[in-house]
């Protein structure tokens, strides 16, 4: 299919993209037409896994990314519909039973409320080791783990225009406070960055900051032209809005005043990047993603894609390679293939790190050196992201060489380190060294920080 131009093409997909947004939760679930063909039982399974994970989906999802002659197997209906086996048999029954016998409401927020917190909510220090301080005093809604990259999850963010079923930060869409964070404080982020001028990257995230109206992001980023912020030469924008709302770009009442705040922020010098989640070629199937690609390509942003490899989604090397090409097509450069993180529904969507790694040598050994721009399979760990490099044969011991492509001490970058060889590991912490050694040549100084942050907190 050829585009005209951009106007012209605005004007066309205004008349026929130009759908309101309509969101569906657990609360209105059976408003969903497209449902009424699931058998019930189906149904209520899908309704007692939205009782522990955050569920949510918009119109445009369902009525245009979603294959429903092809569910369950459908990439996108995996990617936010709550599947059975996202929780174990035990905690599925154990909810389900409570349910048939009419217990109270009570009753089942325990039992919710306990299957939750077995689950990891807060993986990798999210909560306590990343927060930044300004006179002491931790400024929460923010994270400052590498040197150059502060991420900032303003409050009015916090939320998605559609949930993952994967997402490894479901735990602040549940609606308890303990488990969120998320800032208004325009004002700690820019003395926090004013004082920080090692800071070269701001990566607004959350949730999704592409679901603030514009006149919330002009609030935080315009004061970032004058030059007291110089030092910042990267904005960037986490977001699934590509794939989950697209008119959030084109058809949106504020679309033209984002656009315009993207083109003062580049016009100042300033590089700007979305960082678009991308988990399947399917995701940039409608005319109207591409318009958005092509508009914000247009004002001068380099979009880059990241997402994790999740089994039921993308689990092929096929899709990968597919997805890729489709990318640097339309001018995205793939950046970050993740393993998908030790939290939530990990049992239903995890591989273990080695058949990642196959997937992703099979994906980038059959691309252009112009895809080959993805790295990974990295674990977004503690200590920091560690990329998965490939398993070797080291004097007759089968090992996992491992290296740091972000580290808490960026002296740990790219040394690489070995692992024991173990086809079932999904994570990090699974992992045993090599060659005898007790422990990788990084934890003790990981715990020593550990520590430290633990007696800051305390104390
Ligand atoms: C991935 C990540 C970043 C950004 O790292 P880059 O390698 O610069 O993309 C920053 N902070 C945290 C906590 C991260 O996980």
């Amino acid at each position: 299919m050829r585009y005209g131009s951009s106007t012209i093409f605005s004007e066309n997909i205004k008349s026929f993209c130009d759908r309101k947004f309509r969101v569906f939760t657990e609360r209105n679930i059976d408003e969903i037409t497209q449902l009424k063909h699931i058998p019930e039982d189906e149904l209520q399974s899908m309704k007692i896994v939205a009782m522990v994970f955050p569920f949510r989906v918009n119109n445009y999802v369902i009525d245009e990314l979603i294959n429903w002659e092809n569910i369950p197997a459908d990439p996108i209906y995996q990617l936010t519909f709550p599947q059975k086996g996202m929780l174990t048999e035990d905690d599925f029954n154990a909810l389900k039973k409570l349910i048939d016998e009419d217990a109270s409401v009570d009753d089942i927020q325990k039992e919710v409320k306990r299957i939750r917190f077995q689950l990891n909510p807060h993986p990798a220090g999210q909560l306590d080791m990343n927060v930044p301080r300004l006179d002491g005093e931790p400024l929460f809604g923010m994270q400052h783990k590498y040197n150059e990259t502060v991420l900032f999850f303003p409050s009015q963010g916090q939320v998605c225009h559609s949930f993952c079923t994967f997402c490894f930060r479901w735990a602040q869409f549940i609606g308890e406070s303990e488990l969120r964070f998320g800032t208004k404080e325009a004002d700690s982020l820019h003395r926090y960055l004013r004082e920080n001028k090692q800071v070269t990257d701001l990566l607004m995230t959350g949730g999704d900051p592409m679901v603030m109206k514009t006149k919330y992001l002009e609030n935080y980023l315009t004061p970032l032209l004058s030059s007291e912020y110089d030092h910042i030469q990267s904005i960037r924008f986490g977001t699934k809005a590509l794939t989950f709302w697209p008119h959030r770009f084109v058809t949106d009442s504020d679309a033209d005043s984002l656009i315009a705040l993207i083109k003062k922020l580049i016009d100042s010098g300033k590089h700007v990047a979305v960082m678009a989640h991308f988990n399947h070629w399917q995701e940039f199937s409608t005319p109207v993603v591409r318009e958005a690609i092509k508009r914000l390509r247009d004002a001068g942003v380099e979009i880059r894609s990241q997402a994790p490899l999740v089994a039921n989604i993308n689990d092929s090397a096929d899709i990968w390679i597919k997805m890729w090409k489709e990318q640097v097509r339309l001018g995205i450069i793939p950046y970050y293939m993740f393993v998908e993180r030790d939290t939530g529904a990990k049992a239903y969507f995890e591989l273990p790190i080695v058949k990642a790694w196959e997937i992703y040598k099979d994906a980038i050994s059959n691309v252009s050196g112009l895809s080959r721009t993805a790295r990974g399979p990295s674990m977004s760990a503690g200590p920091g992201k560690v990329e998965i490099q490939g398993v070797a044969t080291i004097k007759s011991e089968k090992v996992i060489v491992l290296r740091f492509i972000q580290a808490r001490n960026h002296e740990w970058v790219q040394k690489p380190f070995f692992a024991k060889y173990d086809e079932n590991a999904t994570w990090l912490d699974q992992l045993k060294p090599a060659f005898g050694e007790e422990k990788f040549f990084f934890e003790e100084e990981y715990e020593h920080m550990q520590l430290k942050v633990s007696e800051n907190s305390t104390g």
